[in-house]
C-alpha cells in the first residue's frame, strides 16, 4: 500500500493514480484533485509528522 504524495491518504492497490515524472520521481495520488494540486499548482505536499 502507498500513500498519496499530496495529502498522505492511504491508497488501496488498484485505485488512485501513479505518475512518473521525467526526473524519475514517482508520485502517487488518491484522486485527480491531489494530482492537480501537486503538479499544476505546485503546492508542497502536506507533511504528516
Ligand atoms: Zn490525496
Amino acid at each position: 500500500m502507498v500513500n498519496c504524495s499530496f495529502c498522505g491518504k492511504k491508497i488501496e492497490r488498484g485505485s488512485g493514480k501513479m505518475v512518473v515524472k521525467n526526473s524519475g520521481k514517482i508520485f502517487y495520488f488518491c484522486s485527480s484533485k491531489c494530482e492537480k494540486n501537486l503538479l499544476k499548482l505546485k503546492r508542497a505536499p502536506k507533511k504528516l509528522s
